[in-house]
Protein backbone atom coordinates (compact mmCIF):
# COMPACT_ATOMS: atom_id res chain seq x y z
CA UNK A 1 0.00 0.00 0.00
CA UNK A 2 1.32 3.57 -1.21
CA UNK A 3 0.50 4.88 2.80
CA UNK A 4 1.44 8.60 2.07
CA UNK A 5 -0.63 8.37 -0.95
CA UNK A 6 -3.63 6.80 1.22
CA UNK A 7 -3.26 9.41 3.33
CA UNK A 8 -3.38 12.72 1.01
CA UNK A 9 -6.49 11.24 -0.39
CA UNK A 10 -8.17 11.18 2.60
CA UNK A 11 -7.28 14.36 4.30
CA UNK A 12 -8.44 15.99 0.40
CA UNK A 13 -11.40 14.38 1.37
CA UNK A 14 -11.56 16.49 4.23
CA UNK A 15 -10.86 19.43 2.32
CA UNK A 16 -13.27 19.11 -0.26
CA UNK A 17 -16.21 18.73 2.66
CA UNK A 18 -14.61 22.11 4.38
CA UNK A 19 -14.10 19.74 6.95
CA UNK A 20 -10.18 20.50 6.97
CA UNK A 21 -8.93 22.11 10.08
CA UNK A 22 -6.23 24.78 10.34
CA UNK A 23 -5.18 25.95 13.45
CA UNK A 24 -4.70 29.46 14.49
CA UNK A 25 -1.04 29.97 15.76
CA UNK A 26 -1.35 32.53 18.91
CA UNK A 27 0.68 33.25 21.79
CA UNK A 28 -1.35 34.33 24.88
CA UNK A 29 -0.68 37.44 25.99
CA UNK A 30 0.28 37.32 30.44
CA UNK A 31 -2.80 38.98 32.30
CA UNK A 32 -5.27 39.06 29.60
CA UNK A 33 -7.42 35.51 28.37
CA UNK A 34 -8.46 37.77 25.63
CA UNK A 35 -5.87 38.84 23.97
CA UNK A 36 -3.04 36.91 21.89
CA UNK A 37 -0.67 37.52 19.38
CA UNK A 38 -1.52 35.35 16.14
CA UNK A 39 1.67 33.72 13.88
CA UNK A 40 0.78 34.07 10.48
CA UNK A 41 2.11 31.06 8.37
CA UNK A 42 4.46 33.63 6.57
CA UNK A 43 6.11 34.53 9.81
CA UNK A 44 4.32 38.19 10.62
CA UNK A 45 2.04 38.91 14.00
CA UNK A 46 -1.10 39.90 14.70
CA UNK A 47 -2.59 41.54 18.06
CA UNK A 48 -6.17 39.55 18.43
CA UNK A 49 -8.75 39.66 20.69
CA UNK A 50 -9.66 36.35 21.41
CA UNK A 51 -13.56 35.41 21.32
CA UNK A 52 -13.48 31.53 21.55
CA UNK A 53 -11.45 30.86 24.44
CA UNK A 54 -12.16 28.16 26.91
CA UNK A 55 -10.27 29.59 29.92
CA UNK A 56 -13.43 30.82 30.56
CA UNK A 57 -12.60 33.30 33.75
CA UNK A 58 -9.28 33.79 32.95
CA UNK A 59 -7.77 31.70 35.63
CA UNK A 60 -5.12 30.55 33.49
CA UNK A 61 -3.54 34.25 33.76
CA UNK A 62 -4.48 34.60 37.30
CA UNK A 63 -1.42 35.56 39.82
CA UNK A 64 -2.82 33.30 42.22
CA UNK A 65 -2.66 30.37 39.82
CA UNK A 66 0.82 31.21 37.86
CA UNK A 67 2.11 32.03 41.18
CA UNK A 68 1.79 28.49 42.70
CA UNK A 69 2.81 27.01 39.29
CA UNK A 70 6.14 28.78 39.50
CA UNK A 71 6.40 28.12 43.07
CA UNK A 72 5.74 24.19 42.76
CA UNK A 73 8.67 23.98 40.10
CA UNK A 74 10.88 25.70 42.14
CA UNK A 75 10.01 22.80 44.61
CA UNK A 76 9.35 19.80 42.62
CA UNK A 77 10.55 20.20 39.07
CA UNK A 78 9.03 19.87 35.72
CA UNK A 79 7.46 16.44 35.56
CA UNK A 80 5.53 13.90 38.05
CA UNK A 81 8.77 11.44 37.24
CA UNK A 82 6.14 8.30 36.43
CA UNK A 83 2.40 7.00 37.07
CA UNK A 84 0.44 7.29 39.96
CA UNK A 85 1.66 3.92 41.17
CA UNK A 86 5.22 3.94 40.44
CA UNK A 87 6.64 7.34 41.76
CA UNK A 88 4.63 9.80 40.18
CA UNK A 89 1.88 10.36 43.09
CA UNK A 90 3.18 13.43 44.50
CA UNK A 91 1.51 15.75 47.73
CA UNK A 92 0.04 18.18 45.10
CA UNK A 93 -2.06 15.21 43.33
CA UNK A 94 -3.15 14.19 46.88
CA UNK A 95 -4.29 17.90 47.86
CA UNK A 96 -5.88 18.28 44.48
CA UNK A 97 -7.81 14.79 44.45
CA UNK A 98 -8.98 16.11 48.41
CA UNK A 99 -9.86 19.54 47.36
CA UNK A 100 -11.99 18.24 44.36
CA UNK A 101 -13.79 15.76 46.45
CA UNK A 102 -14.74 18.85 49.02
CA UNK A 103 -15.61 21.07 46.03
CA UNK A 104 -18.41 18.68 44.95
CA UNK A 105 -19.58 17.02 48.50
CA UNK A 106 -17.99 13.77 47.85
CA UNK A 107 -15.46 11.55 49.85
CA UNK A 108 -13.05 11.19 46.80
CA UNK A 109 -11.70 12.07 43.64
CA UNK A 110 -9.37 11.00 40.87
CA UNK A 111 -7.38 12.96 38.50
CA UNK A 112 -6.63 12.08 35.08
CA UNK A 113 -4.75 13.29 32.15
CA UNK A 114 -7.79 15.51 30.67
CA UNK A 115 -11.30 15.46 30.56
CA UNK A 116 -11.49 13.50 28.04
CA UNK A 117 -9.38 10.83 29.41
CA UNK A 118 -11.55 11.06 32.87
CA UNK A 119 -14.77 10.53 30.43
CA UNK A 120 -13.35 7.73 28.52
CA UNK A 121 -11.41 5.79 31.03
CA UNK A 122 -14.11 6.40 34.09
CA UNK A 123 -16.98 4.98 31.77
CA UNK A 124 -15.29 2.49 29.73
CA UNK A 125 -14.06 0.73 33.02
CA UNK A 126 -17.68 0.88 34.98
CA UNK A 127 -18.83 -0.87 31.54
CA UNK A 128 -16.30 -3.02 31.35
CA UNK A 129 -15.79 -4.72 34.60
CA UNK A 130 -19.52 -4.16 36.26
CA UNK A 131 -21.01 -7.47 34.44
CA UNK A 132 -24.32 -6.76 32.23
CA UNK A 133 -24.06 -2.68 33.29
CA UNK A 134 -26.27 -1.34 30.64
CA UNK A 135 -25.22 2.87 29.83
CA UNK A 136 -28.28 5.00 28.96
CA UNK A 137 -26.57 7.83 27.16
CA UNK A 138 -27.89 11.75 26.58
CA UNK A 139 -27.62 11.77 22.41
CA UNK A 140 -25.81 14.95 22.71
CA UNK A 141 -23.04 13.21 24.89
CA UNK A 142 -19.33 14.26 24.26
CA UNK A 143 -16.82 12.28 22.15
CA UNK A 144 -15.36 10.91 25.03
CA UNK A 145 -18.28 9.51 26.44
CA UNK A 146 -18.93 7.90 23.54
CA UNK A 147 -15.76 6.29 23.02
CA UNK A 148 -15.54 5.44 26.79
CA UNK A 149 -18.96 3.81 26.38
CA UNK A 150 -17.82 1.82 23.23
CA UNK A 151 -14.49 0.84 24.42
CA UNK A 152 -16.11 -0.83 27.58
CA UNK A 153 -18.36 -2.90 24.95
CA UNK A 154 -21.62 -2.92 26.90
CA UNK A 155 -24.90 -2.51 26.20
CA UNK A 156 -26.02 0.69 25.12
CA UNK A 157 -28.55 3.14 24.56
CA UNK A 158 -29.21 6.74 23.64
CA UNK A 159 -31.93 8.56 25.13
CA UNK A 160 -33.27 11.68 23.16
CA UNK A 161 -31.46 14.93 23.77
CA UNK A 162 -32.63 16.57 27.67
CA UNK A 163 -35.49 13.82 27.20
CA UNK A 164 -36.01 12.23 30.58
CA UNK A 165 -39.34 10.27 28.98
CA UNK A 166 -37.59 9.12 25.98
CA UNK A 167 -35.09 7.66 29.11
CA UNK A 168 -37.96 6.17 30.97
CA UNK A 169 -39.20 4.27 27.95
CA UNK A 170 -36.09 3.08 27.16
CA UNK A 171 -35.06 2.03 30.83
CA UNK A 172 -38.50 0.26 31.15
CA UNK A 173 -37.84 -1.78 27.90
CA UNK A 174 -34.56 -3.55 29.83
CA UNK A 175 -34.59 -6.51 32.77
CA UNK A 176 -35.25 -4.86 36.01
CA UNK A 177 -32.68 -6.65 37.18
CA UNK A 178 -29.70 -5.62 34.93
CA UNK A 179 -27.59 -3.22 36.82
CA UNK A 180 -27.41 0.48 34.94
CA UNK A 181 -25.80 3.67 34.68
CA UNK A 182 -27.27 7.09 33.21
CA UNK A 183 -24.71 9.34 31.86
CA UNK A 184 -25.25 12.99 30.53
CA UNK A 185 -23.99 16.95 30.64
CA UNK A 186 -25.03 19.78 32.66
CA UNK A 187 -23.91 22.46 29.97
CA UNK A 188 -23.85 21.05 26.44
CA UNK A 189 -20.66 23.10 24.71
CA UNK A 190 -22.52 23.51 21.17
CA UNK A 191 -25.44 24.70 22.34
CA UNK A 192 -25.47 25.99 25.93
CA UNK A 193 -28.18 24.67 26.81
CA UNK A 194 -28.44 22.70 30.26
CA UNK A 195 -29.43 19.07 30.83
CA UNK A 196 -32.54 18.38 33.15
CA UNK A 197 -30.28 17.22 36.12
CA UNK A 198 -33.50 16.85 38.66
CA UNK A 199 -35.61 14.75 36.68
CA UNK A 200 -32.95 12.76 34.75
CA UNK A 201 -32.25 11.49 38.75
CA UNK A 202 -35.49 10.93 39.04
CA UNK A 203 -35.70 8.56 36.56
CA UNK A 204 -32.52 6.64 36.80
CA UNK A 205 -33.49 6.51 40.77
CA UNK A 206 -37.25 4.93 39.83
CA UNK A 207 -34.88 1.91 38.39
CA UNK A 208 -31.58 1.51 40.48
CA UNK A 209 -29.17 3.13 38.35
CA UNK A 210 -26.05 5.35 38.96
CA UNK A 211 -25.97 8.71 37.59
CA UNK A 212 -22.66 10.44 36.01
CA UNK A 213 -22.95 13.62 35.03
CA UNK A 214 -20.10 15.54 32.98
CA UNK A 215 -19.87 18.95 34.68
CA UNK A 216 -16.50 20.14 32.17
CA UNK A 217 -18.64 23.63 30.84
CA UNK A 218 -19.74 24.28 34.46
CA UNK A 219 -16.85 23.25 36.65
CA UNK A 220 -15.64 27.26 38.69
CA UNK A 221 -19.16 29.21 36.68
CA UNK A 222 -22.06 27.90 38.45
CA UNK A 223 -22.74 27.52 42.00
CA UNK A 224 -21.41 29.58 45.09
CA UNK A 225 -18.45 27.48 45.02
CA UNK A 226 -18.15 27.03 41.75
CA UNK A 227 -19.46 23.19 41.88
CA UNK A 228 -21.35 23.61 38.71
CA UNK A 229 -24.83 23.30 38.13
CA UNK A 230 -25.27 20.38 40.40
CA UNK A 231 -23.98 22.70 43.42
CA UNK A 232 -26.44 25.38 42.25
CA UNK A 233 -29.33 23.34 41.68
CA UNK A 234 -28.61 21.51 45.09
CA UNK A 235 -28.43 18.08 43.30
CA UNK A 236 -25.09 16.97 43.96
CA UNK A 237 -26.02 13.98 46.44
CA UNK A 238 -28.43 12.79 43.98
CA UNK A 239 -25.11 11.97 41.32
CA UNK A 240 -22.59 9.04 41.78
CA UNK A 241 -20.18 10.28 39.68
CA UNK A 242 -19.49 14.24 39.10
CA UNK A 243 -16.63 14.48 35.98
CA UNK A 244 -15.23 17.80 35.33
CA UNK A 245 -12.03 18.79 33.66
CA UNK A 246 -9.43 20.88 35.12
CA UNK A 247 -8.77 22.37 31.90
CA UNK A 248 -11.71 25.43 31.21
CA UNK A 249 -12.53 27.67 33.57
CA UNK A 250 -10.27 26.45 36.00
CA UNK A 251 -7.08 27.24 33.45
CA UNK A 252 -4.86 24.59 34.02
CA UNK A 253 -5.23 21.21 32.14
CA UNK A 254 -6.35 17.72 33.60
CA UNK A 255 -9.38 16.11 33.97
CA UNK A 256 -11.01 14.34 37.11
CA UNK A 257 -14.22 12.07 38.47
CA UNK A 258 -15.37 12.89 42.02
CA UNK A 259 -17.60 10.23 43.76
CA UNK A 260 -17.83 7.50 46.83
CA UNK A 261 -14.45 6.18 48.29
CA UNK A 262 -15.10 2.90 46.49
CA UNK A 263 -16.33 4.00 43.27
CA UNK A 264 -12.91 6.39 42.98
CA UNK A 265 -10.89 3.24 44.32
CA UNK A 266 -12.43 0.76 41.89
CA UNK A 267 -11.83 3.03 38.66
CA UNK A 268 -8.11 3.68 40.68
CA UNK A 269 -7.76 0.01 40.66
CA UNK A 270 -9.01 -1.10 37.12
CA UNK A 271 -8.91 1.89 34.70
CA UNK A 272 -5.35 1.52 32.04
CA UNK A 273 -5.75 5.14 30.90
CA UNK A 274 -4.98 6.01 35.13
CA UNK A 275 -2.81 3.24 35.69
CA UNK A 276 -0.34 3.05 33.01
CA UNK A 277 0.51 6.37 31.91
CA UNK A 278 3.09 9.74 33.58
CA UNK A 279 0.60 11.69 35.88
CA UNK A 280 0.04 15.49 35.62
CA UNK A 281 3.08 17.49 36.22
CA UNK A 282 3.09 18.72 40.00
CA UNK A 283 2.65 22.18 39.01
CA UNK A 284 -0.05 21.96 37.05
CA UNK A 285 -1.89 20.07 40.29
CA UNK A 286 -0.99 22.81 42.26
CA UNK A 287 -2.38 25.00 39.81
CA UNK A 288 -5.82 23.51 39.62
CA UNK A 289 -5.24 23.37 43.69
CA UNK A 290 -4.85 27.66 44.10
CA UNK A 291 -7.36 28.10 41.35
CA UNK A 292 -10.46 25.72 42.67
CA UNK A 293 -9.38 26.84 45.94
CA UNK A 294 -9.79 30.72 44.95
CA UNK A 295 -13.36 30.38 43.03
CA UNK A 296 -14.77 28.66 46.23
CA UNK A 297 -14.73 31.52 47.92
CA UNK A 298 -14.12 34.70 45.41
CA UNK A 299 -17.37 35.63 43.81
CA UNK A 300 -16.13 38.35 41.46
CA UNK A 301 -14.82 36.08 38.47
CA UNK A 302 -18.44 34.71 38.04
CA UNK A 303 -20.02 37.92 38.51
CA UNK A 304 -18.18 40.02 36.14
CA UNK A 305 -18.26 36.84 33.50
CA UNK A 306 -22.21 36.97 34.02
CA UNK A 307 -22.30 40.59 33.21
CA UNK A 308 -20.09 40.48 29.72
CA UNK A 309 -22.23 37.29 28.65
CA UNK A 310 -25.38 39.59 29.56
CA UNK A 311 -23.33 42.62 27.53
CA UNK A 312 -22.50 40.72 24.43
CA UNK A 313 -26.00 38.89 24.05
CA UNK A 314 -27.47 42.79 24.44
CA UNK A 315 -24.64 44.10 21.76
CA UNK A 316 -25.81 41.27 19.44
CA UNK A 317 -29.47 41.98 19.59
CA UNK A 318 -28.95 45.76 19.23
CA UNK A 319 -27.58 44.90 15.74
CA UNK A 320 -30.21 42.45 14.95
CA UNK A 321 -27.24 39.36 15.30
CA UNK A 322 -29.26 36.20 15.80
CA UNK A 323 -27.68 33.81 18.55
CA UNK A 324 -29.34 30.92 19.91
CA UNK A 325 -31.04 31.60 23.36
CA UNK A 326 -29.75 29.40 26.36
CA UNK A 327 -28.97 29.95 30.20
CA UNK A 328 -25.30 29.78 30.08
CA UNK A 329 -22.34 31.17 28.71
CA UNK A 330 -21.97 29.93 25.68
CA UNK A 331 -23.40 32.28 23.03
CA UNK A 332 -23.75 30.35 19.87
CA UNK A 333 -24.09 33.12 16.77
CA UNK A 334 -25.74 31.16 14.53
CA UNK A 335 -24.33 31.70 10.15
CA UNK A 336 -26.14 28.32 9.21
CA UNK A 337 -24.13 27.89 6.05
CA UNK A 338 -20.45 26.48 6.18
CA UNK A 339 -18.44 28.50 3.86
CA UNK A 340 -19.95 31.77 5.32
CA UNK A 341 -19.39 30.83 8.42
CA UNK A 342 -15.54 30.33 7.98
CA UNK A 343 -15.52 33.04 5.62
CA UNK A 344 -16.81 35.87 8.37
CA UNK A 345 -14.32 33.88 11.01
CA UNK A 346 -11.44 34.81 8.28
CA UNK A 347 -12.59 38.30 7.89
CA UNK A 348 -13.39 38.74 11.79
CA UNK A 349 -9.45 37.88 11.99
CA UNK A 350 -7.47 39.77 9.26
CA UNK A 351 -9.00 42.98 8.21
CA UNK A 352 -10.58 43.16 12.43
CA UNK A 353 -8.06 41.31 14.71
CA UNK A 354 -10.94 39.23 16.41
CA UNK A 355 -10.50 35.48 16.46
CA UNK A 356 -13.95 33.34 16.71
CA UNK A 357 -13.37 29.75 15.63
CA UNK A 358 -15.94 28.67 12.76
CA UNK A 359 -17.89 25.72 13.97
CA UNK A 360 -18.86 23.32 11.29
CA UNK A 361 -20.38 20.08 10.27
CA UNK A 362 -19.44 17.37 12.13
CA UNK A 363 -19.09 18.79 14.88
CA UNK A 364 -22.72 20.24 14.95
CA UNK A 365 -25.56 19.81 12.28
CA UNK A 366 -25.35 21.05 8.82
CA UNK A 367 -26.94 24.33 8.17
CA UNK A 368 -26.37 25.18 12.03
CA UNK A 369 -22.42 26.54 11.20
CA UNK A 370 -21.78 29.02 14.14
CA UNK A 371 -19.50 31.33 15.66
CA UNK A 372 -19.18 30.20 19.20
CA UNK A 373 -18.37 33.08 21.18
CA UNK A 374 -17.77 32.87 24.83
CA UNK A 375 -17.31 35.82 26.54
CA UNK A 376 -14.69 36.22 29.67
CA UNK A 377 -14.31 38.37 32.83
CA UNK A 378 -11.50 39.81 30.75
CA UNK A 379 -13.45 41.64 27.72
CA UNK A 380 -14.05 45.14 27.80
CA UNK A 381 -16.92 47.24 26.75
CA UNK A 382 -14.27 48.30 23.61
CA UNK A 383 -13.90 44.86 23.08
CA UNK A 384 -17.46 44.15 23.05
CA UNK A 385 -18.90 47.05 20.73
CA UNK A 386 -15.85 45.84 18.29
CA UNK A 387 -16.97 42.76 18.05
CA UNK A 388 -20.77 43.35 17.37
CA UNK A 389 -20.58 45.91 15.10
CA UNK A 390 -17.93 43.98 12.65
CA UNK A 391 -19.88 40.97 13.15
CA UNK A 392 -23.04 43.67 11.94
CA UNK A 393 -21.16 44.48 9.02
CA UNK A 394 -20.16 41.15 7.52
CA UNK A 395 -23.39 40.14 8.44
CA UNK A 396 -24.53 42.84 5.72
CA UNK A 397 -21.78 41.44 3.29
CA UNK A 398 -23.13 38.27 3.29
CA UNK A 399 -26.58 39.13 3.00
CA UNK A 400 -27.61 37.40 5.87
CA UNK A 401 -30.87 37.63 8.11
CA UNK A 402 -30.94 39.69 11.11
CA UNK A 403 -32.88 38.66 13.78
CA UNK A 404 -35.92 40.96 14.69
CA UNK A 405 -36.10 42.25 18.43
N1 LIG B 1 -16.57 16.78 28.17
C1 LIG B 1 -17.07 17.77 27.42
C2 LIG B 1 -18.54 18.02 27.45
C3 LIG B 1 -16.22 18.58 26.63
O1 LIG B 1 -16.73 19.57 25.89
C4 LIG B 1 -14.83 18.33 26.63
C5 LIG B 1 -13.81 19.13 25.82
N2 LIG B 1 -14.20 20.23 25.21
C6 LIG B 1 -14.35 17.28 27.43
C7 LIG B 1 -15.24 16.53 28.18
C8 LIG B 1 -12.88 16.97 27.49
O2 LIG B 1 -12.25 17.82 28.39
P1 LIG B 1 -10.69 18.16 28.23
O3 LIG B 1 -10.60 19.29 27.27
O4 LIG B 1 -10.21 18.46 29.60
O5 LIG B 1 -10.05 16.93 27.67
Amino acid sequence: MNFEAFFEEKLGGLREAGNYRVFAELERQVGSCSRATRYRPDGSTQDVTVWCSNDYLGMGQNPIVTGAMKDAIDRCGAGAGGTRNISGTNHHHVLLERELADLHGKEDALIFTSGYVSNWAALGTLGAKIPGLIIYSDALNHASMIEGIRYARCEKRVFKHNDPEDLRRLMALDDPAAPKLVAFESVYSMDGDIGPIEALCDVADEFGAMTYLDEVHAVGMYGPRGGGIAEREGLMDRLTVIEGTLGKAIGVMGGYIAGSRALCDFVRSFASGFIFTTSIPPALAAAATASIRHLKVSQLERRRHQDNVAKVRAALDAHGIPHMPNPSHIVPVMVGNASKCKWISDVLMENHGIYVQPINYPTVPVKTERLRITPTPMHTDGDIAQLAGALSELWSQCALARAVA
